[in-house]
């Protein structure tokens, strides 16, 4: 079959699991990624139930919308698998056996100690008049290719490992051939933390309006939160790979006084690996004492490989004797500003750095709720103090939801107070 020449893709999903919400549709959001990265966008979406009819109203209106339509699900053996039967009766297509799906199929129960292929399972090499079985390395039904009124059509199965293992086979290949060049999709993505969605909007979308045209135009922004900070993604188009990341770069450099107190770079997304690099890139160790989030940011801290050489160790002192017996906070601190102050948060930072002797110390008090809070002190209050080569500095913060989301939230913001502080960037 020639190499088809299509630009718009759209996706069925194909299951009640999926609108059970049994099963999540991981396979259409796969699909959407490598297909925006091969150059064909998705552009429409629709998830129906194992129902003959409701199939076929789903497939044309994909067709309706798109060059090419992947199918997901229903692609079985056993009788709730309808996508088949259901797409080639619609089509006015017979189904016939197809000889090399017959040869696949036989091979695998051969493998796997069966004689003869079960009658149940004989129906699997069975492919609509005129389609094109396309190889499953990774199980019994085979995918589907086929060409209808000048829309490429694919059928996959919904086990997440088959349907990756086809589209990577023999789907890309197909995709791929002739030597046509498609206007791929590259995303560059910002991490930020401590500044909300709306106010970094604020900052950088009059920001955006005063670049010259050549640096932003065709790259599009999204503004993805949550509980740890602000993912920017943008995204551009181009035909050369190269061409697009060098035009994302250099936008983003462009960017980079508005962004750069609240960013930071991390391979995974998490602040933490960038908080240990960068201890690591300044020769730098650090202990953390931490009262409300018990241990977390200890755990953050060492989820990231390489971390024995920054983190020495910490203390979740949490009750107020385990503050002044483990890390020399001031009793006096305690009784006059009480456990949530910037007395004893600067108490335990510099506490538990001279306990490790570390260079950086860490020192988390808080009220996480949703018990315990006061007039003075609402729940969500959070003082956080950060000591480094000798100088400690502490803010307070104010953070909404329940327990865990100001868990959560003083954590990621202890850390983004070190990152800063190493990088010696001002926080606005
Ligand atoms: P099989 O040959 O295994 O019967 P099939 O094409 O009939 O393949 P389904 O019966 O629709 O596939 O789904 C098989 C399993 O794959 C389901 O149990 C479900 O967990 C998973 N699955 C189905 N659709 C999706 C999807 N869109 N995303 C993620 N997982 C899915
Ligand atoms: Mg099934």
């Amino acid at each position: 079959m020639a190499r088809p020449d299509v630009s718009r893709a759209a996706i069925v999903s194909v299951g009640n699991e999926l609108l059970y919400g049994q099963t999540v549709d991981t396979n259409a959001a796969w699909l959407g990624r490598v297909l925006a990265e091969r150059g064909i966008p998705v552009v429409w979406r629709c998830t129906v139930g194992d129902v003959d009819a409701d199939i076929v109203d789903a497939f044309d209106a994909a067709r309706a919308r798109a060059d090419l339509v992947l199918v997901s699900g229903g692609l079985g053996p056993t009788p709730d698998d309808r996508t088949k039967p259901v797409i080639a009766a619609h089509l006015g297509r017979r189904l016939v056996p197809d000889e090399g799906a017959r040869r696949d199929v036989e091979a695998r129960f051969r493998a796997a100690g069966l004689d003869a292929v079960p009658p149940r399972s004989r129906g699997q090499y069975d492919v609509p008049e005129g389609a094109r079985a396309l190889r499953n390395p990774k199980g019994t039904a085979p995918g589907l290719l086929l060409e209808e009124d000048g829309c490429t059509v694919v059928l996959l199965p919904g086990v997440p490992q088959e349907l990756r293992a086809i589209v990577e086979g023999d789907v890309f290949a197909l995709l791929d051939g002739g030597g046509v060049t498609r206007e791929a999709v590259r995303h560059r993505v910002v991490h930020t933390t401590g500044i909300f969605e709306t106010r970094l909007a604020e900052v950088l979308e009059p920001r955006l309006a005063s670049l010259p045209a050549s640096l932003t135009r065709g790259i599009d922004l999204a503004y993805l939160p949550d509980l740890g900070g602000v993912d920017l993604r943008f995204t551009t188009r181009d035909s050369d790979v190269g061409v697009a990341g060098e035009r994302l770069e250099r936008l983003v450099e462009a960017l980079e006084d508005v962004l750069g107190p609240w960013r930071f770079e991390a391979e995974s997304g998490d602040l933490a690996e960038a908080t240990v690099r960068a201890l690591a890139r300044f020769g730098r160790t650090v202990a953390v004492a931490e009262s409300c989030t018990g241990g977390l940011i200890g755990k953050r801290l060492t989820d990231v490989a390489g971390a024995s050489d920054v983190f020495l160790g910490g203390v979740i002192a949490y009750s107020n004797a385990s503050k002044v017996r483990d890390l020399g906070v001031r009793e006096d601190d305690l009784a006059r500003h009480g456990a949530v102050s910037e007395a004893v948060a600067c108490g335990l930072a510099r506490g538990v750095a001279a306990r490790f002797a570390a260079d950086a110390g860490i020192g988390v008090t808080g009220v996480a709720g949703p018990a315990g809070g006061s007039d003075e002190k609402p729940v969500g209050t959070v003082w956080i103090a950060v000591f480094l080569d000798g100088e400690v500095e502490a803010f307070v913060a104010h953070f909404p939801g329940d327990r865990d989301s100001v868990r959560v939230r003083a954590a990621q913001a202890a850390l983004a107070a070190l990152h800063r502080r190493l990088l010696g960037v001002e926080r606005r």
